[in-house]
């Protein structure tokens, strides 16, 4: 039996909760809790449905490696042939170290260090996307420096209308990100008279857990029309890339499919030389993960009762930052009428809670299972209270693969000393 539940890969049997056929009871005890448990199966057909919608179009799909950066979930994706979109010099060295292509690797982020510059140069990175003036100058000087030419890509803000579209946040002018649509072509231009620079290709990115494909066809045309614009002055790109941004379902959300979010792009985009890119993130593992927990203790208040787990907000911060909803389902429901709960962790703040109100039917050791983990779970994870961050393994079939081992304390206290 499918249960109704976003991840896709996860099944309810005789013996509880099971990913990929592997119970979640068994990795609980082979591995301890809190652990985020990942489902290769799940990563693949992520991955294989942008393919698959994006067919023999000339292409590339970069993971933005923020979402989940851990070298198992970066080598699965190495494997398929991914591109990577990194916003550090750190986010490159994982990148490399997981046996992904530099060739296919773009850069973004507003704050990229000479260092960062100097390194991604050496690597022979892809493409740099460029967010303002004074990195372009940067980024032409360290390439001098090198006796290198850095390729590059400006990301520019299509700055799509916030009041039909509400939930994008980074596509506007208001905001760090990007280059104002109005300066582009100057840049460009500029761009194309430094000796040390590459003009390879165009980038926006809008905005994130974007459920309608409205807003991005809408960015599309804006940015055709200027790519249309800079070929009729000779400055020909070889890439536009689209950014990320798709979202994932993690209660009742109904995202369209990648096939249906990117019909109104390939449609635009049907006859043009340029190779398309995207840089997906939350919509490659959020649901290709979760975190599995352990119930320490049940506490029954006067007006609210507390299900104390061994997991909080510096494992999982989406809740106590975003206010966002994760599904948390009994790994083995019991078969009592369910109380309503509140789902909170051990740390010291009011705001260290998983969810709210939620109906389990569950006694004091059981496991939870928080879904839809998979991304801005364990990348944003934090060792606040000094609590060591969870294990994570990546199910693979009937094999389980420890992809980071849990930390312990002599991690947490290495490097630091006391006063002599
Ligand atoms: C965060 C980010 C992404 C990925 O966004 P998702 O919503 O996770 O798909 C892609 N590109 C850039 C530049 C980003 O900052």
């Amino acid at each position: 039996m499918t249960l109704a539940l976003p991840v896709p890969t996860l099944t309810a049997g005789p013996a509880g909760l099971t990913l990929e056929g592997v119970a979640l009871a068994d990795i609980a005890a082979q591995f301890g809790t809190p652990t985020y448990v990942y489902s290769r199966a799940a990563l693949t057909a992520a991955f294989n449905a942008y393919q698959q919608a994006l067919g023999l179009r000339k292409s590339l799909v970069c993971y933005a490696v923020k979402a989940n950066s851990s070298l198992g979930i970066l080598s699965v994706f190495a494997r398929l042939g991914a591109g990577f979109d990194i916003v550090s010099g750190g986010e490159l060295a994982r990148v490399l170290a997981a046996g992904g292509d530099a060739g296919k690797v773009i850069f973004s982020g507003v704050g990229k260090t000479r260092d960062e510059m100097r390194y991604a140069l050496e690597s022979g990175i892809g493409c740099f996307n460029v967010e303002s003036a004074a990195e372009l100058d940067r980024l032409n000087e360290v390439a001098a420096s090198m006796g290198k030419r850095a390729p590059i890509a400006f990301r520019v803000n299509p700055d799509v209308n916030p009041n039909t579209h509400p939930y994008i946040s980074t596509g506007l002018r208001s905001n760090k990100f990007g280059v104002a649509f109005t300066e582009a072509l100057d840049l460009y231009r500029k761009a194309s008279k430094l000796p040390n620079i590459e003009i390879s290709g165009i980038d926006c990115h809008i905005g994130s857990q974007l459920l309608d494909p409205a807003p991005m066809a809408e960015a599309a045309d804006k940015i055709l029309g200027l790519v249309d614009q800079l070929a009729s002055e000779g400055i020909k790109l070889d890439h536009i890339d689209l950014g990320g941004g798709l979202g994932i379902r993690y209660r009742d959300e109904e995202p369209p499919t990648p096939t249906e979010y990117l019909a109104p792009l390939l449609a635009r985009f049907e006859g043009r030389d340029e190779a398309l890119c995207f840089e997906p993130g939350r919509s490659l593992v959020g649901n290709a993960g979760l975190l599995l927990t352990r119930i320490e203790y049940l506490k029954p208040g006067v007006e609210k009762n507390f299900a104390i787990i061994d997991a909080a907000m510096n494992d999982l911060a989406r809740p106590a930052l975003y206010d966002a909803y994760h599904e948390i389902v009994a790994v083995a429901p019991r078969n009592v009428p369910a109380t309503r709960y509140e789902v909170v962790g051990p740390i010291c703040e009011s705001g260290d809670f998983l969810g709210h109100d939620r109906d389990l039917a569950v006694d004091t050791g059981d496991l939870l299972a928080i879904l839809s983990a998979g991304a801005y779970g364990m990348t944003m994870s934090s060792n606040y209270n000094t609590r060591p961050r969870a294990a994570e393994v990546l199910v693979d079939g009937s094999e389980v693969h420890v992809i980071r081992e849990r930390e312990t304390l002599e991690h947490l206290l290495k490097g630091e000393r006391p006063l002599p």
